[in-house]
C-alpha cells in the first residue's frame, strides 16, 4: 500500500490519548459490530438451508422456521447497526471535539507573530476541516478495519468448507480484486490532494477579502480580487474534474472486478453442481457469499483512503500544535503596585528578521510622569508599545517595570498591569458587561456602572435596552468612534493598571465627543504611568516628557516645557508649523 507519512506509533499516540475515556463505549462497538459480522456472516446459510427444504419438500415447517430465522436475524442485523452508527457518531465528536478545544486552546496561547503570518481562514481550516476528516479515523477506523478484514477470512473460511476448490478460487480472487483497486488508485489519490490544497486556498482568499469588504470597496480593489476570484475558480475546475474521473474509473473498475468475481464463482459452482458434489441451495449460497466479499473490501479501501486523508490532517494538526510561542511566560517576578515606573535600555527590535523597526531605545519614566510619544507615521510608536506589553519580544535590551524586566513577570499579571486603549478598539459579539470585563466576574456590575458614569457614558448606558446584558455586535458597528473609544477606556479603568498606554485616535471627532475624551483621558491619567502617542497638541500639552522617535529612533527626549522653550528643538519647530501638520 502507499506509504504513509507519519509513523504508526503516532497514530496509536493520538488515538490512546482522544479515545482514553471512551473506552466503554468502544468496547460496546466492538462487541455489536462483532455481532453485526456474524449475522451477516449466518444469513446464506439460512437461505441455504431454506432453498434445499424447499427442493426435497417433505415439510412446510422447515421452510417457515428457516423464513422466520432470516427475516429476524435480518431485522437484528439493522438494529445492530443504527445502534453501532449511534455510538460511532458519539464516539467520534467526543474524541474529535477534544481536540478542537486543544487546538482553540493552543491557537489562544500563540502569540502575535503567529497569528499575523496565518488568515483567519487557514485557522478555521484547522480547527475545524482537518479535525472534521479526523472524525472517522477516531470513531471507526480500527474497529472498521478490524471487523471488515474479519468478515472477509469468515467468508473464505466458509468457502474453503463447501470444498477447497471455491476456497482457494476465491481467495485467489480476493488477492486479485484488491490489487486491482490499489493499482488503479494510484492515478486518482494525487488529484484529490490538489483539490484539497485548492479548496483551502480558496477559502483562504474568500474569508481574507470579507474580513475587508469595506476597505476593498472603498479602494476601488473589487475588480481586482473578483479576477484573482475567477482565477482561482479556473484552477479549480479542471482539477475537480480529474479527480472526478479517477474516482469514477476506480468505481467502474471496482464493478468490473466483481462482475468477474461472481462469474468465477458461476462457473466453480455449476461445475461442482454437475459433479453432484453440491446442492443448488450451495450454489446460491456461494454466489451469495461471493456478493458479499464486495462490501467488506469496499469498506477497506474506503476506511485506507479515508487514512490517507486523515493522514494529512494529522501532519497539519500536528505542525500547528508544535509551533511554539515565540512569547514565554516569565518565572513570576510580581510588578510592583501603584504607578509604574518604566525604563527601556538600550532596546532594538525588528519585524521578522528585517531591518531594525526600533533601534537602541533608551529612556527612563518616573512613576506617575506621562511621556507624550510622537513620530511620523510608520515611525515605531505602535510597535513600542506592542513591546510593553509583550506581544514582542526585543531582539536586544530590557524593558522594565521598576526594578523587574517584564521577561520574568507573568503575562498575565504584566497585561493586567499595563493597559493599552488602541487605535481601534476591538468590539467582539457578546454583552456589554463581557466586552468590559472580558469574562472576569470578580468585576462588580456596580463598578461598571461607576466606571462608564465617570467616562460620561452613563446617557448612552441609559439607552441600552438590557442595560449591561445588551448585545455589542461584533465590530462595534452599533457604536460611534467616541463612544468606541470611551468603552475601551473603560475596559483600563477597570483593570486599574499602573501603567497606561493611549494610541490615540488620530481621525477627528466632533467637539462635543472631544470634550469627553479629554475628561476620561484626565482621569485615565490620574495616579497612573502613561506614555500617549498622540496626534493632536491638545493632548501632548499634559506630557511630563516628549519623546520624538525618526524611522525607529530617538531624535529627542526630554521635559516638555525645556523642549518648547528650546528653539532648536524639533519640538518646539513642531509645535510651531503645528503638530497636526507635521505628524497627520
Ligand atoms: P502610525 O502613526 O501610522 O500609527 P507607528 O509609528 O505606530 O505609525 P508602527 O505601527 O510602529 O508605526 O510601524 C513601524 C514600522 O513597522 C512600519 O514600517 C511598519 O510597516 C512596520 N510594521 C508594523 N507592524 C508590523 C508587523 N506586524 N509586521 C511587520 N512589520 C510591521
Ligand atoms: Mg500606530
Amino acid at each position: 500500500m502507499t506509504a504513509f507519512k507519519i509513523p504508526l506509533r503516532q497514530y496509536v499516540g493520538l488515538l490512546r490519548h482522544y479515545l482514553r475515556s471512551q473506552r466503554s463505549s468502544i468496547m460496546g462497538l466492538a462487541v455489536l459490530l462483532v455481532a453485526g459480522l456474524a449475522m451477516q456472516l449466518v444469513n446464506p446459510q439460512l437461505i441455504r438451508y431454506f432453498i434445499d427444504s424447499a427442493q426435497q419438500a417433505e415439510t412446510n415447517e422447515a421452510l417457515w422456521i428457516a423464513a422466520a430465522l432470516f427475516i429476524g436475524v435480518s431485522l437484528l442485523q439493522q438494529l445492530v447497526t443504527v445502534a453501532a452508527t449511534y455510538i460511532s457518531e458519539n464516539v467520534g465528536w467526543i474524541a474529535t471535539n477534544k481536540l478542537r478545544g486543544d487546538v482553540a486552546e493552543h491557537c489562544l496561547r500563540l502569540d502575535m507573530t503567529f497569528h499575523k503570518s496565518h488568515t483567519t481562514g487557514s485557522i478555521i481550516e484547522r480547527v475545524d476541516g482537518d479535525i472534521n476528516a479526523l472524525a472517522n479515523f477516531f470513531s471507526n477506523f480500527v474497529i472498521t478495519l478490524a471487523s471488515n478484514l474479519l468478515l472477509v477470512v469468515g467468508i473464505l473460511i466458509l468457502l474453503f468448507r463447501e470444498g477447497w476448490i471455491v476456497g482457494a478460487g476465491m481467495s485467489v480472487f480476493v488477492v486479485l480484486a484488491i490489487y486491482a483497486i490499489q493499482y488503479i488508485r494510484k492515478f486518482a489519490i494525487p488529484h484529490w490532494g490538489k483539490l484539497r490544497q485548492i479548496s483551502a486556498d480558496f477559502y483562504g482568499f474568500l474569508s481574507e477579502h470579507l474580513e475587508g469588504t469595506e476597505d476593498t470597496r472603498a479602494n476601488g480593489a473589487s475588480d481586482f480580487v473578483m479576477h484573482k476570484f475567477f482565477s482561482l475558480l479556473r484552477v479549480w475546475l479542471p482539477v475537480r474534474i480529474r479527480a472526478f474521473l479517477g474516482w469514477a474509473a476506480m468505481w467502474i473498475t471496482t464493478l468490473v472486478v466483481f462482475a468477474i468475481g461472481n462469474a468465477v464463482a458461476f462457473a466453480l459452482s455449476a461445475y461442482l453442481w454437475r459433479n453432484g458434489s453440491i446442492t443448488i441451495g450451495t450454489v446460491y449460497m456461494i454466489f451469495y457469499y461471493t456478493e458479499l466479499m464486495a462490501k467488506p473490501i469496499e469498506k477497506i479501501r474506503t476506511q485506507m483512503e479515508d487514512l490517507q486523508k486523515a493522514d494529512a490532517s494529522i501532519v497539519r494538526i500536528r505542525q500547528l500544535l508544535d509551533t511554539e510561542p515565540a512569547i514565554r511566560d516569565g518565572a513570576g517576578t510580581p510588578l510592583p503596585a501603584g504607578p509604574l515606573p518604566v525604563t527601556l535600555d538600550d532596546v532594538t527590535f525588528a519585524y521578522e528578521s528585517g531591518k531594525a523597526t526600533l533601534d537602541g531605545i533608551d529612556f527612563r519614566l518616573e512613576p506617575g510622569q506621562v511621556l507624550g510619544l510622537l513620530g511620523r507615521t510608520g515611525s515605531g510608536k505602535t510597535t513600542l508599545a506592542r513591546l510593553m506589553l509583550r506581544f514582542y519580544d526585543p531582539q536586544s535590551g530590557v524593558i522594565r517595570l521598576g526594578d523587574v524586566p517584564i521577561r520574568d513577570a507573568k503575562l498575565y499579571d504584566l497585561r493586567r498591569r499595563v493597559g493599552m486603549v488602541t487605535q481601534s478598539i476591538e468590539i467582539f459579539q457578546g454583552t456589554v458587561r463581557d466586552n468590559l470585563t472580558f469574562y472576569d466576574s470578580a468585576i462588580s456590575d456596580e463598578r461598571i456602572v461607576r466606571v462608564l458614569g465617570e467616562l460620561g457614558l452613563d446617557s448612552w448606558f441609559r439607552s441600552l435596552p438590557d442595560g449591561l446584558d445588551s448585545k455589542l455586535e461584533s465590530g462595534g458597528g452599533g457604536l460611534s468612534a467616541g463612544e468606541a473609544q470611551l468603552l475601551a477606556f473603560a475596559r483600563v479603568f477597570l483593570t486599574d493598571p499602573g501603567l497606561v498606554i493611549l494610541d490615540e485616535a488620530s481621525s477627528r471627532l466632533d467637539p462635543a465627543t472631544e470634550q469627553r475624551l479629554e475628561a476620561a483621558v484626565t482621569k485615565l491619567l490620574h495616579g497612573r504611568t502613561c506614555i500617549i502617542i498622540a496626534h493632536r497638541l491638545a493632548t501632548v500639552q499634559r506630557a511630563d516628557c516628549i519623546l520624538i522617535l525618526d524611522n525607529g529612533r530617538i531624535a529627542e527626549f526630554g521635559n516638555r516645557e525645556t523642549l518648547a522653550a528650546d528653539p532648536e528643538s524639533r519640538f518646539s519647530r513642531m509645535l510651531e508649523v503645528g503638530m497636526e501638520e507635521v505628524l497627520a
